[in-house]
């Protein structure tokens, strides 16, 4: 029952844990200062979601992996905002409100000490519309003696109140163990009833890259079969736009149309939106201004998209614009700043004039393609022999480790595991990710490789 020394259980143990399909999203809402930070980083039990008492702070992270009592999920921190121009009761609405259509579970954080407000009460309607399950988490009940003030937010009508001291960790467990049961094994929205339906869309970019003007177009030329209205808003939030002849679901389209001005925090809620359409996507069509140089902000959402695990397409636009020295430097700081998707197709567009508008469906399709690619295993295990004895690792400490065998796990993307006889070194693992892509292709995915060494 060995396989080079590897046992059957540790093999399915691996390639099952390697192959884990998208993770539900739990996204962790409430006023500013009532702790959700805190509550984050206790989660992920990491100091990664900075605590800031300066207000103002913007961050781009807002999505974390985070595991309970062995079950993963993505957690979405949405304490990075504050008040702005809008008052407080419109944006806890729309910061909640973006979590909460990107979420399959909800934490919502109240100030035990300080009971429940009026926007607290408003932000329960908002749930309840919603419909999605929510833990009510007490927060700052840092002893027993906060245990009433936790027992006093029953009137909230969310069911229990669980008392927690985020900032000391206590009835933190408790309070997991309550998320966990409220929580999807898998993401419904994104990969349970939606199978077989229109293939989900996220239009993503910085702000004035073009994404309402594109959206405009595709809209405008082909038809826009149905608007989904929002429980909450009358913006449409998906809308279903037939493309070259197929139906695609634009998700969170409300995002892009919705031109609110925030004076501060802007960056911030771009970034959640941004988070929110990926999580809900297939694959993410992101666009870059080919106008001006390319950004860290641009970077950061490729990023996002590549950790989403999403398809990739990224579209250059305002390709009207470009003379022929920014096209020179534009393919130099492609080269150079999006090494990191070089492997997704790429369509030069122009939503104003709506040139190579129908690259788009093509790259779309390939993307999707590759992003569902399976690698039979007996063609990795050809391909992998192939590797080690043409380009072995090299020698360390007198040994030389080698990969025995692999499988691939999943897809969207398409999830690897490969079993060694020691430890393989990080370049060694990029030199056969990219023989893995010269050999299969994967255009427009990331792809992961996990490797497992034998004891
Ligand atoms: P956010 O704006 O909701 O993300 O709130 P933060 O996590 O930034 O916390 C706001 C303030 O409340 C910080 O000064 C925290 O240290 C404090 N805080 C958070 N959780 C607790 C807690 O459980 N007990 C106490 N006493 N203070 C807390
Ligand atoms: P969003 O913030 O990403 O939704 O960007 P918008 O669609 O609002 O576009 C920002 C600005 O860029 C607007 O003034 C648009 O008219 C302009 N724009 C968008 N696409 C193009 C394009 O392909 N060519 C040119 N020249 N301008 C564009």
């Amino acid at each position: 029952a060995a396989e080079e020394g590897f046992d059957v259980e540790d093999v399915e143990g691996a390639i099952e844990e390697a192959g884990h399909g998208p993770l539900p999203v739990l996204a962790v809402i409430g006023r500013p200062n009532v702790g959700k930070s805190t509550l984050v980083n206790r989660i992920i039990g990491r100091r990664e979601a900075v605590v800031e008492d300066r207000p103002g702070v913007t961050r781009d992270r807002v999505t974390y992996e985070a595991e309970w009592s062995g079950r993963r999920f993505k957690l979405v921190d949405t304490g990075g905002w504050e008040q702005d121009v809008l008052g407080i009761d419109a944006s806890v609405a729309a910061q909640a409100e973006y979590a909460i259509e990107a979420a399959d579970a909800v934490v919502f954080v109240v100030d035990a000490t300080v009971g429940a407000t009026d926007t607290d009460t408003a932000v329960v309607r908002l749930l309840r519309k919603a419909g999605k399950p929510v833990v009510l988490c007490a927060n700052k009940v840092d002893g027993p003696s906060g245990e009433a003030d936790a027992t006093a937010l029953w009137a909230l009508g969310l069911g229990e109140p669980h008392p927690v001291s985020a900032l000391h960790g206590r009835g933190t467990g408790d309070m997991l163990d309550a998320v966990l049961d409220a929580l999807p094994e898998a993401p419904a929205q994104t990969f349970g009833t939606a199978i077989g339906g229109p293939r989900r869309i996220a239009l993503i970019g910085r702000p004035n890259v073009g994404k309402s003007s594109l959206l405009n177009k595709v809209a405008n030329e082909d038809r826009v079969v149905v608007n989904e209205l929002a429980g909450t808003t009358r913006d449409p939030v998906d809308e279903l736009i037939e493309l070259g002849g197929i139906t695609w679901k634009f998700v969170d389209t409300a995002g892009i149309r919705k031109r609110v001005h925030l004076q501060q925090g802007a960056d911030y809620y771009a970034s959640l939106r941004t988070a929110a359409a990926v999580e809900k996507a297939e694959v993410a069509v992101i666009l870059i201004d080919s106008s001006e140089s390319i950004s860290v902000q641009d970077q950061r959402i490729v990023t996002m998209a590549v950790e989403a695990g999403r398809a990739i397409v990224v579209a250059y636009n305002k390709w009207d614009t470009l003379d022929e020295e920014r096209r020179y430097y534009l393919e130099r700081e492609i080269e150079t700043e999006l090494a990191q998707v070089a492997w997704a197709p790429r369509v030069n567009v122009s939503a104003t004039t709506g040139r190579h508008m129908e690259k788009l469906v093509p790259a779309i399709e390939t993307a999707l393609a590759g992003w569902e690619t399976r690698v039979p295993t007996g063609r990795l295990n050809a391909f992998l022999g192939e590797i080690v004895a043409s380009h072995p690792h090299p020698v360390r400490g007198g040994k030389q480790p080698r990969i025995l065998f692999g499988t691939q796990a999943g897809t969207k993307p398409p999830r690897f595991v490969f079993f060694a006889s020691g430890f393989i070194e990080a370049g060694y693992r990029r030199f056969l990710e990219r023989r893995l892509r010269e050999e299969f292709g994967f255009e427009g995915t990331p792809i992961h490789v996990s490797v497992r060494v034998r004891e």
